[in-house]
Parts: C-alpha cells; structure tokens; sequence
C-alpha cells in the first residue's frame, strides 16, 4: 500500500489502491490523446526540405539524405524497450509504435487476462493472452486509445512511474521535433505553500500546480485560496501605492 504518489510524490487519499494519483492519470490521459496528434506533422518532416543537388568533386551531383533521422528515429520500426528492467534508462531511440506496443503487451502479461477462443466443435478453450488485440493493426493512434481505455488499472500497478516516465520522454522527444509545448496560463494568487507568485495552469494537467513547490490545487482549492488571500493582497497593494487613499478607505 503507497500512501504518496510514485510519479509526483502527492499524497494519496487513505487506503487507495493506487500507485499514480489522480491528477498524474489525467496527465498521461491527455499525453495519449496528444501524441497521435503530432504523427500527421512528423511524417511531412520526414522528408527534408530538399535544396537543389549540389555538385561534388567529380562534378557529379550528390544527392542529400532522403529523410530527416532525427524523425526516422520516432516513426521507424524498431524492437520495445526489454521491460524486464524497467528502472534502466532504455528509451532513448525506441520508436513510438514498438514503445507503445511494448507497453501495451507488459500491460496484458501483468494484467493476466485469459482469452477465451472457440473451436469449430465449440469447445472453449483458455490461454494465456499473448498481446492486446487491436482490430485494424497496432499503431500510433489505436495503441494510444488502448493505453488509455487501461490507465485506471495501470495507475494501480507497481510499475506505474516507469510508464508515466517513459510516456512522458516520449512525448518530450516528440514535442521537441515538432515545436509544440501546452499551452501554461500564469494565476494571479501567491502559492499557499511557498508562497511565490509561481502558480500556473497547464493545458494537460488537472488542476494547478506550483514551478518553485511541489503544491497542486484543484480549481476549486485555488478559487477559494484566491478568494481569501486576494482581498487582503489588494489592501496591502493600495497601502503601499498610495497610504493615504488606503487610510481613507479604512476610515
Ligand atoms: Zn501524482
Ligand atoms: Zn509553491
């Protein structure tokens, strides 16, 4: 039994079964609806923008390579990562599908699931799962729903920050390629724990969290923190900028 969060180490609430909070499972939720996003984008970058052929020494033209590696690295096929030492650093270069994928099979192996087949004298018979099933083929975009549709169960296994983790690298590798971040608003109020003003909302996550700290706040913990320490911020702000005015409205 975890009493902190093996990915953020925020508490989690008495007798949970859980291994990933929350807020960690609704991060890597819109991680997976995110990544298939990128693959239209990636597979355009593939090809480099091609300049005219330049000529080589012999005076023959010589040709540029035909794809970006940088891209090939991410969207080429390739072995997942050996999950039996999770703890190593071994993504760095594993493609997308065979990482998904790897996930996917360490998931149904952990997870146990017998399948249950018919033959053609309608005998039922039971075996061990090999792999999840993916009408149409396993790549990016189904493997991500399926990651997905198993978060809950996943957010309860031991395992869990080394998936978070290397979904997390996964999409940063992605993000950096394609030049995109989620969106990050600024909040107005001093964070109650450490109290700079570091408070900011993220496109992926839940609720809000602190740069400096390690606090996070649900929407409604934030609006009523704001509503109680505002007011007197407001105060202390109109003293400072004009102490007469504030001593006549005091008065
Ligand atoms: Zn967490
Ligand atoms: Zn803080």
């Amino acid at each position: 039994m975890h009493d902190i969060c093996t990915s953020c180490f925020g508490r989690l609430p008495d007798d949970s079964p859980r291994t990933g909070c929350e807020a960690c499972e609704y991060r890597l939720h819109t991680w997976l609806r995110e990544l298939p996003r990128h693959l239209p984008l990636l597979q355009d970058m593939l090809r480099p923008d091609t300049g005219p052929a330049q000529r080589g020494a012999a005076g023959r033209a010589i040709a540029p390579l035909p794809v970006r590696l940088d891209v090939l690295d991410l969207l080429g096929p390739g072995q997942p990562v050996l999950l039996a030492d999770p703890h190593g650093d071994q993504t760095g270069g594993v493609p997308m599908t065979p990482l998904l994928y790897g996930w996917a099979r360490y998931l149904t192996a952990d997870a146990d699931v017998p399948v249950a087949r018919r033959d053609a004298h309608g005998t039922i018979h039971t075996s061990r799962c090999e792999g999840p099933w993916l009408r149409g083929g396993a790549d990016v975009p189904r493997l991500c729903r399926w990651l997905d549709a198993y978060l809950p169960y996943a957010a309860t296994r031991p395992w869990w920050d080394d998936f978070y983790e290397q979904m997390e690298q996964l999409l940063d590798r992605v993000q950096r390629l394609t030049h995109t971040r989620p969106l990050t608003r600024a909040m107005d109020a001093p964070c109650p724990r450490c109290a700079g003003w570091s408070l900011v909302e993220k496109e992926d996550e839940l609720g809000i969290s602190c740069t400096l700290c390690a606090a996070r706040l649900t929407p409604d913990e934030y609006a009523a923190h704001r509503a109680q320490v505002m007011p007197a911020l407001a105060a202390l702000t109109l003293n400072m900028i004009t102490p007469k005015a504030a001593a006549e409205a005091a008065a």
